[in-house]
């Protein structure tokens, strides 16, 4: 069986993978046109927010119309960064506006300011999902994402119950940063829920594939 890593900087899967390889916007640029197969999600990062002008949102867009970009991000809020709050909003919107013109998902980064990107998404009320990458948070915080409408995903280090709480059909797996396979995080995960591991599909049904 193949597996979905929902997000991750790697540059190249195994054969039993399908990735959705992060990119920045240099980095989009020089690999994008090379057509390597596979899918993409093209955004700026949160640590990246503080000197973003309008020629970097063009480049954004552009490159997010590119069919291998399947989601917009990663991007989002990190309360640890010396940005304000209101930066980190700003190009946020920005990405919220190619996911819902381009009809692609959002991968999103979010350290804190929890409230904050639950009550924008009230206000946007989106038409495309939005995934939480790296879902860390205990499970209290997992159920008001949830009915907030967030998806979640969920990489090498996790909170037990809060993946125990999470719908199999709202739930993503992924390998960020971490040099573990994805089919171990699979693994656990499967064990957590107590299902199969072909039985965690949402990234399958989100990339149609
Ligand atoms: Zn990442």
């Amino acid at each position: 069986m193949k597996f979905v890593d929902i997000h991750t900087h790697r540059s190249f899967a195994a054969e039993n993978e399908i990735f959705v390889r992060n990119l920045s916007i240099n980095e989009a640029e020089t690999v994008l046109p090379k057509k390597l197969g596979g899918f993409y999600s093209v955004g700026i990062h949160p640590w990246d927010v503080g000197n973003v002008d309008e020629t970097d949102f063009q480049k954004l867009e552009k490159l997010c119309h590119n069919e291998q970009v399947r989601l917009i991000g990663e991007c989002g809020f990190d309360k640890n960064i010396d940005i304000p709050f209101e930066t980190q909003l700003s190009v946020f919107e920005k990405h919220v506006a190619i996911s819902e013109n381009l009809k692609k998902p959002m991968i999103i980064h979010c350290v804190g300011y929890y409230n904050e990107v639950a009550s924008l998404r009230k206000q946007v009320n989106p038409i495309q999902q939005w995934i939480i990458h790296g879902f860390r948070g205990k499970p209290q915080l997992a159920e008001q994402l949830l009915r907030a409408g967030f998806l979640l995903s969920f990489g090498e280090k996790y909170n037990q119950e809060s993946v125990k709480v999470c719908p199999l059909e709202h739930l993503f797996v992924e390998t960020d940063e971490s040099k573990k396979a994805i089919s171990e995080i699979y693994a656990e995960i499967a064990q957590l829920k107590e299902c199969l591991i072909n039985e965690i599909r949402a990234g399958f049904d989100l990339l149609s594939c």
